[in-house]
């Protein structure tokens, strides 16, 4: 690009990163408030140790578990137990569902009226007036980056999407980032988180609202992914290993909330919303196929492109070969899906009568509009029909 650069970049007040390092949840919490809402996900025994040191540091706790999503009436009723019972903090341990729950609940505890009021999409949009009650991030896997991200994603049965709260005041006060804490996280978690963190890597990186400081740590991001995701899912004990892949997630949440992302989370949005799909098995059905698609556009629409560069250094730093291409980097993203046995669409329920409504509902989501190409409704349909 050769107009001049403009960019802002903001993150979490405190990054603190390192394995052990969730020892430093009490005196971290201490500083911040009194009384904490701890949530946790499903496996709410995981935030034991977050609650025994918080209360060494003299901080209460409340417990509130996110068993599935989070919801709009997850975060209704996450706020009201906290009111009830006089939090002032809200510290999250799980995956994305814990954090997502606990940083709309914080928001919500500072702010006045219905979560409804402040919702994009199915709500009225309005602007949080107050900053939320202070947020510590802690996760228990590694790919959302939503430690370091500014909105909180809920899913409304009612209207079978999946929408935002978003606000600049969202970044949590606190990310604590302990890669020991993904130890015990199963393979095939490992495996579907690691493809998000990847597809926030790589998604921001081509963007049309990239930067150069984005451009960095999607850099170093991709690097870490590429050398040590087979090593993560193979042996979950890996130190290593669980370290590259929690700085890349940490990477990737950097890199989407400062840039943007593109047609794969365009997607994996309103699929989320219509099929109960993890997230991140979305994303690594779709990153490939996308990636080939938006190549294609390119190629044929702006040929002197400056992404098409930028694919071929995707390639590269995947690869390891400074030779490689573009397609190359495609066929490595989709030997690395295949190898950890990441399932297509159908395994969802996803039909090919289903691709109508949802390339609609993508062609107008928030994450599209920041894809390098943009995609004909022909190209959208053609991205679903390869991944079902
Ligand atoms: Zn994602």
């Amino acid at each position: 690009m050769s107009s001049p650069t403009h960019f802002e970049f903001a993150t979490a007040t405190r990054i603190v990163f390192g394995p052990g390092r969730v020892r430093e949840a009490g005196s971290l919490a201490k500083a911040l408030g009194k009384r904490a809402l701890v949530v946790t996900g499903r496996r709410a025994g995981r935030a034991a140790r977050v609650i025994a040191l918080l209360a060494d540091s003299g901080v209460d706790s409340s417990i509130f578990a996110v068993p599935g999503e989070p919801e709009v009436a997850t975060v209704e009723a996450g706020s009201a137990q906290a009111r009830t019972d006089g939090c002032d903090l809200v510290v999250s341990v799980g995956g994305g569902s814990a954090l997502d729950a606990g940083k709309a609940i914080a928001a919500m505890l500072a702010n006045e009226g219905r979560l409804l009021d402040y919702l994009e999409v199915i709500g009225e949009g309005r602007s949080l007036a107050q900053p939320p009650v202070p947020f510590i991030a802690i996760p228990t896997t590694a790919g959302t980056g939503t430690e370091v991200t500014r909105n909180a994603v809920l899913a409304s049965p009612e209207h079978r999407v999946k929408v935002s709260l978003r606000s600049p005041l969202m970044l949590p006060r606190v990310a604590l980032v302990d890669p020991e804490l993904t130890y015990d996280l199963p393979p095939h978690l490992t495996a579907s988180t690691g493809l998000d963190a990847l597809t926030q890597l790589i998604e921001p990186f081509v963007c049309s609202r990239r930067n150069p400081m984005t451009d960095v740590v999607c850099r170093e991001g991709m690097r870490r992914v590429a050398r040590s995701l087979r090593a993560a899912v193979a042996d979950g004990q890996a130190a290593a290993a669980r370290e590259d892949m929690a700085l890349a997630s940490l990477f990737g949440g950097l890199a989407l909330a400062n840039a943007g992302l593109g047609a794969v989370h365009g997607f994996a949005g309103p699929l989320g919303g219509m099929f109960p799909a993890p997230h991140g098995a979305l994303c690594a059905v779709l990153l490939p196929v996308v990636m080939e698609v938006n190549l294609a556009a390119l190629r044929e629409r702006e040929p002197a492109s400056p992404t098409l560069d930028r694919y071929d250094e995707v390639a590269q730093t995947l690869t390891g070969d400074p030779a490689a291409r573009a397609p190359d980097g495609v066929a490595w993203v989709r030997q690395l899906v295949a190898a950890l046995r990441l399932p297509r669409l159908a395994a969802y329920g996803v039909k090919p009568a289903d691709i109508d409504e949802l390339a609609a509902k993508a062609a107008r989501s928030s994450s599209m509009k920041a894809n390098p190409v943009a995609l004909t409704a022909h190209e959208l349909r053609q991205v679903l029909e390869q991944a079902v």
